[in-house]
């Protein structure tokens, strides 16, 4: 351990993101201590049932769920226009999940590699040295002690509980997430539906990309019904309750649950470390852009995490500069990914309904091997052929007016804009001093002045 610490590496936030840092960390061989507000068996109880993509488990190397963790396994799911049937079959395997018995399992393995757990325990604030992060300022009940450590690292998920009451001066962002900046995710569970074995309802996995919605495996022979939508709670419900009344106008069923929460649905910091600090998951707004999902890809940048606290650790050095690889290996692979998806999304609103249902008819943009690349490598990868291909098809769209004129223009748009932003992230700096410079520019791109 490093001298003079009551840990190396304290970690705010016991979820999926904080328990994998944690696991991996401890392995390692260094003394982590996670903080977490809710007592055992709480965290990811607000959800229920959550879903992975298979593929993800051999890449963290991480065992396959078993028994009442695991609710089922589907290697297709189907992608729904807004009207009609033409679905397209999505092969790609996702696993569902009980997301509180996963995030105990998470839990254990950290355990058994070493890692204690500090749960009821609510991180008030971190501790800073000379504007260097030592450690944080935590509550339990009525008592409120200090921990100190080489590293924090703030996993507290979208509210981010250390990033936001860090002085701005230590070169991090750190403003709360706008209300309006959130997915509002709802989530019903339904129970008792007759039309589901007559077919009229749908069993697996289904999405409709128009209304963010989704329609999974539930308990037993139940399903979730649920949906997406950023800005308000209230526009999430209403949406959800139009695609149901249209979609699905008077399905028998026993709503045995409902529930909600809020995903980040904004770009990232520009940096996800300082002196003695560092923030992975949906703290650090590490969500797919075009899901909402945020488990896995919390995993890609705890694991690099993981590997610069290591590495700086060993080299006695916690400074922003020793922990910058983390900011340059994310952003220029799954952040550039994430910025140029994310960019798209104004895009995505602006497509009438028949201009999705167009594409849908016509394989472009919304065709499985689009939906297929877009979980497995968050891009569709475009050879100079299917470029043509795709431009080609988009303008007989538009002059066969299969295509509205401004779901064309925002298309087009859409894709210069993110071409540039992915651009940009693959060349974010090797240097905290070249940050300033890219920064602007980065920010020109989003539109932020
Ligand atoms: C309704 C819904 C459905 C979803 N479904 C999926 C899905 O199917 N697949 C998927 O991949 N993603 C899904 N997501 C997103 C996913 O849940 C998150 O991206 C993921 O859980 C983020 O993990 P995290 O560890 O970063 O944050 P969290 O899971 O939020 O964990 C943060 C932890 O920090 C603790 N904490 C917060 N503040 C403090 C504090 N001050 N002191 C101490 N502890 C603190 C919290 O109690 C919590 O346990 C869904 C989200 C919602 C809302």
């Amino acid at each position: 351990m490093k001298k003079g610490y009551d840990a190396d590496v304290v970690i705010v936030g016991g979820g999926t993101a904080g328990s994998f840092t944690a696991w991996r960390l401890a392995q390692r061989g260094y003394k982590v201590v996670v903080v977490e507000k809710h007592k055992r068996g709480i965290p990811g109880k607000h959800i229920g049932i959550f879903h992975m993509d298979e593929i993800r488990f051999a890449q963290f190397d991480i065992p396959l769920p078993e028994g009442k963790e695991l609710i089922g396994r589907h290697e297709t799911g189907m992608a729904w226009p807004p009207d009609g049937d033409i679905t397209k079959t999505v092969r790609y395997t996702f696993v569902v999940m009980e997301l509180p018995l996963f995030i105990k399992r998470l839990q254990k393995y950290a355990e058994e590699a070493g890692a204690e757990y500090l749960f009821d325990t609510q991180c008030e604030r971190a501790m800073l040295s000379r504007d260097k992060v030592v450690g944080v300022k935590v509550t339990k009940g009525k008592e409120t002690f200090e921990i100190s450590a080489a590293v924090v690292v703030d996993a507290s998920g979208v509210d981010a509980a250390v990033r936001t009451t860090l002085p701005t001066r230590l070169g991090i962002e750190t403003d709360p997430v706008k209300p309006t900046e959130f997915l509002y995710v709802i989530l019903q569970y339904w129970d008792d539906i007759p039309d589901k074995k007559s077919g009229k309802f749908p069993s697996g996995l289904n999405f409709y990309p128009f209304h963010k919605a989704f329609i999974n495996p539930g308990y037993g022979d139940g399903a979730i019904v649920g949906i997406g939508q950023p800005e308000r709670l209230e526009l999430a419900e209403k949406i959800q309750n139009e695609f149901l009344a249209e979609r699905f106008p008077n399905v028998k069923h026993t709503l045995t649950n409902k529930t909600w929460g809020r995903t980040p649905f904004r770009r990232p910091p520009f940096s996800l470390v300082g002196d003695g600090f560092v923030t992975v998951g949906d703290a650090a707004f590490m969500t797919k852009p075009f899901s909402g999902e945020g488990v896995t890809s919390g995993f890609t940048a705890a694991q690099i995490a993981v590997e610069t606290i290591d590495a700086a650790i060993k080299k006695g050095d916690l400074s922003k500069s020793s922990l910058w690889p983390l900011n340059h290996r994310y952003f220029t692979d799954q952040g550039a990914k994430f910025a140029a998806l994310f960019a798209q999304l104004p895009a995505a609103a602006e497509l009438s309904r028949g201009d999705v249902n167009y594409l849908f008819k016509k394989d472009i943009i919304f065709s499985s091997f689009d939906f297929e690349s877009m979980n497995r490598d968050f891009e569709v990868k475009m050879g100079i052929g299917r470029l043509i291909s795709v431009a080609a098809k988009l303008i007989t769209g538009r002059m066969t007016g299969g295509l509205s004129k401004e779901g064309f223009k925002a298309l087009l748009s859409a894709m210069g804009v993110a071409g540039k932003i992915k651009k940009h992230y693959e060349a974010y700096p090797k240097n905290p001093a070249d940050l300033p410079a890219w920064e602007k520019k980065a920010k020109k791109l989003w539109g932020e002045g």
